[in-house]
């Protein structure tokens, strides 16, 4: 199938182009982008251009920051693209929505991928805690915003989450192995005093066994990222790491996971499905989450912050 990829940023060089290239199943096809190309592939700087001119392009890529993305989403569906969405599939959850109709309407496919969902251990970490007594569980996702968003200010502005930016990911993991749901119950937000997102955040949620959950997540932690989920149980302890890529049972490494390996070629893979079934994915756990934050977060003042 012929791909087009909108938004040549960074996750677009580091992981999307790489995918799409390694699977048989994809041809890149043409790119969006103002200022980024990929050699040999035919570039475009406007959305509606390629649309009109590359009808035979079924299938696209949306890499652009959440605030943006919804047109290019809105168009894609109206034009009968099938569309993938990197994560969080939008700037709010009634977009969302919107966008998951217009594609039922439209009968095309619409994937909200989470990529942290396809790290290794996910799958193990979720089958271990299907049939525990969950006790205590602690998120910790603390990194450098410096190095995974190099001078990328729409992070930092409204609608571009913040450290949820990272967050969400750790929530995608939470709501994927988690055999019940939460909610979100509290929230501190440290908001940097010339910023519009918060740099850093801990939070608590509700669980129906009264386990205690939370999360803290800082966006400037130096050197070596934390994302970890460590869980205990009524029967043992879990420690995820690595973003979901190591396993840890009781001290016991857990075994590499058999099968296509990588995040993004999974999701290049789960797409390439739901185009076949004419499926849609549309899973909005993890920013309902995210939403509730922003909802219910005491807001606390921060220090400045400059790249
Ligand atoms: P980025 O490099 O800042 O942005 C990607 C591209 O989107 C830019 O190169 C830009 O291309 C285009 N763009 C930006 N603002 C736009 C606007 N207002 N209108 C139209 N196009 C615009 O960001 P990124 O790090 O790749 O992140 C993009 C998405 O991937 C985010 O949702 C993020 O959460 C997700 N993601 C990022 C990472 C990471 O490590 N950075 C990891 C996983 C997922 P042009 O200026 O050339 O048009």
């Amino acid at each position: 199938m012929e791909i087009a990829l909108v938004g040549i940023g960074k996750i677009a060089v580091d992981q999307h182009i790489p995918a799409i290239s390694d699977n048989p199943d994809w041809e890149l096809a043409a790119t969006v982008s103002r200022h980024g190309t990929v050699k040999g592939v035919p570039a475009f700087t406007d959305f509606d251009t390629m649309l009109e001119e590359r009808p035979e392009i079924r299938v696209v890529s949306l890499c652009l920051p959440p605030v943006p993305r919804f047109d290019y989403a809105q168009k894609a569906i109206l034009a009968g693209r099938h569309v993938m969405l990197e994560k969080p599939p939008g700037a709010t959850l009634s977009e969302c929505h919107t966008l998951e109709a217009l594609a039922r309407k439209h009968r095309v496919s619409l994937y909200a991928t989470w990529h942290s969902r396809q790290a290794d251990k996910v799958a193990a970490a979720k089958d271990w805690l299907s049939d525990r007594r969950l006790r205590k569980l602690a998120i910790r996702w603390r990194e450098d915003v410096r190095q995974w968003h190099p001078g990328q200010d729409w992070v930092f502005e409204a609608g571009g989450l913040g450290v949820f930016d990272p967050g969400i990911n750790a929530l995608s993991i939470l709501t994927e192995i988690l055999p019940v749901p939460v909610h979100l119950t509290g929230a501190e937000l440290h908001f940097p005093e010339n910023r519009d997102t918060p740099i850093a955040a801990q939070c608590a949620f509700h669980h129906p066994d009264g386990a205690e959950v939370t999360m803290d997540l800082d966006w400037l932690e130096p050197g070596t990222p934390t994302w970890t989920i460590e869980a205990e149980t009524d029967t043992g302890h879990m420690l995820l790491e690595n973003g979901g890529g190591t396993l840890t049972i009781d001290g016991q490494t857990h075994d590499a996971r058999p099968g296509l390996s990588g995040e993004y070629p999974r999701l290049y893979a789960q797409m390439a499905e739901l185009v076949a079934s004419g499926g849609i994915d549309m899973d909005l756990a993890p920013l309902c989450h995210v939403a509730d934050a922003f909802l219910l977060g005491r807001r606390i003042a921060a220090p400045r912050f400059d790249w």
